[in-house]
């Protein structure tokens, strides 16, 4: 990389200006105006060469892009909308910090939370850090209020990510597959009609949609009996299970009318079951559902 500040200075033109009073990139810190009411949501997320992201089969922008989606996304896992981000790259030689920063300024546009500073460090292996603030007006939804008899739902087709991370490797991809791994999406949208919607508890599946959803069972205390988990065309039921990085919600809630309701003019999210009082038991068409998920090593 050549030298820190020029290369700051160039990334630092390619950004939105801050508005007036503001102070983004190239001071301490930056100086942003504090939200008024509601709650500020906070959260941070690595992405990893070789371990998040195989730049065998993403490009360095794509890795940009998803570091920034997996933070939106979990914004919109609290049913909050996502305001500023910072951004962290730690880069091995040679890498090509302008095409990172287009996938980076790529999603940070495409989601509403401009970057308004970060650091840019030397590294062996390259790890794209990032943190975003958000904004929640009213409760945001934590993963621990599932109650027995809530319904549980999702917000799409799983698998997809994983399905498209598979056939890339094998040299030839579905291009909408393709896209759900590369360019994946986070549910803005969806997760705030879910808080609308009264929604109880609700995650992201970013560790694969079995261990997120036991993440919420064991928040809240509560079990679960799934009928059915809709499966993405072109992916296993396996990789619906356990693929991470779909970036779909899964939310439960204690009124199936007010979630049709909150969700006109979004797709339809999927009733996939409901939730029981049987601590830590949790069903799919009545067999016992695996533990499957990406599991970290910390
Ligand atoms: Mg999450």
């Amino acid at each position: 990389m050549s030298s820190e500040l020029e290369v700051i200075a160039r990334l630092g033109r390619r950004l939105a200006p801050p508005p007036p009073g503001e102070v983004w990139i190239g001071d301490d810190t930056a100086v942003l105006v504090p939200p008024a009411g509601g709650w500020q949501l906070l959260a941070a997320d690595a992405v990893v060469e070789g371990v998040h992201a195989d730049l065998a089969v993403l490009t360095v922008a794509d890795l940009g892009w998803r570091a920034v989606v997996a933070n939106v996304s979990d914004v919109a896992a609290m049913g909050g909308i996502p305001a500023h981000c910072v951004v962290t790259v730690a880069g091995r030689r040679g890498l090509d910090i302008d095409t990172l920063y287009d996938g980076v300024v790529g999603a940070a546009v495409a989601y509403g939370c401009p970057v308004v500073g970060g650091d840019l460090v030397s590294s062996p292996v390259t790890v794209v850090t990032v943190a975003v603030t958000g904004t929640v007006d009213g409760s945001p939804v934590l993963r621990s209020g599932a109650r027995p008899g809530d319904t549980v739902w999702v917000t799409g087709p799983l698998g997809a990510s994983a399905a498209g991370l598979r056939q890339l490797r094998a040299g030839g991809a579905d291009p909408a597959l393709a896209a759900a791994h590369t360019r994946p999406r986070p549910l803005l949208a969806e997760g705030t009609a879910a808080r609308r919607a009264g929604a109880t508890a609700m995650i992201d599946v970013s560790d694969g949609f079995a261990a997120d959803l036991w993440h919420v069972a064991e928040a809240s205390g509560v079990g679960f009996e799934l009928e059915q988990v809709p499966v993405a065309p072109g992916a296993t039921p396996e990789e619906a299970l356990g693929g991470g990085e779909d970036y779909q919600l899964v939310f439960t809630a204690p009124d199936d009318g007010r979630v049709r309701a909150a969700f006109a003019g979004l797709p339809a999210p999927v009733r996939i079951g409901r939730c029981s009082g049987a601590t830590g038991k949790g069903t799919l068409a009545g067999a016992p559902l695996p533990h499957l998920g990406w599991q970290h090593n910390c």
